[in-house]
């Protein structure tokens, strides 16, 4: 499963962050905020499952995970247009996904980021 495989190594780099001196997790409310692109994972609801999964019985099994997935965009050369799609609009394991233009309809190409934008933790 794609989103387990990426989860593993955010859990990963979280867990080491937690590693780190002068952390404290004890009684703190902890919040993992993460940005990925829309091409690195399936679903949401897929990528938080595998985290629910991942984080059981380590420090970070109490967090809250607040999910934030970039858009895809498509740009069309017939239209002009240039705008976000919506969430599972492309197969993600197309090298060069393409999709119809939400305003002519021609099949336009569709970018948006395969991997991790940015990971941030906090502590309350
Ligand atoms: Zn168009």
């Amino acid at each position: 499963m794609h989103e387990y495989g990426l989860m593993e190594e955010v859990v990963k780099s979280l867990l080491a962050k937690l590693d780190e001196p002068g952390i404290v997790t004890e009684g703190a409310e902890m919040e993992v905020v993460l940005k990925v692109g829309a091409l690195a994972v399936h679903s949401a609801a897929a990528t938080r499952q595998a985290y629910e999964v991942l984080v059981k019985g380590t420090k970070l099994e109490k967090s809250r995970l607040t999910l934030i997935i970039e858009p895809l965009i498509l740009t069309c050369s017939g239209c002009g247009f240039s705008g976000p799609l919506p969430e599972g609009a492309v197969d993600p394991h197309e090298q060069l996904p393409l999709a119809p233009c939400p305003q002519c309809g021609s099949i336009s190409p569709v970018a948006g980021s395969r991997g991790v934008e940015s990971i941030e933790l906090v502590l309350d």
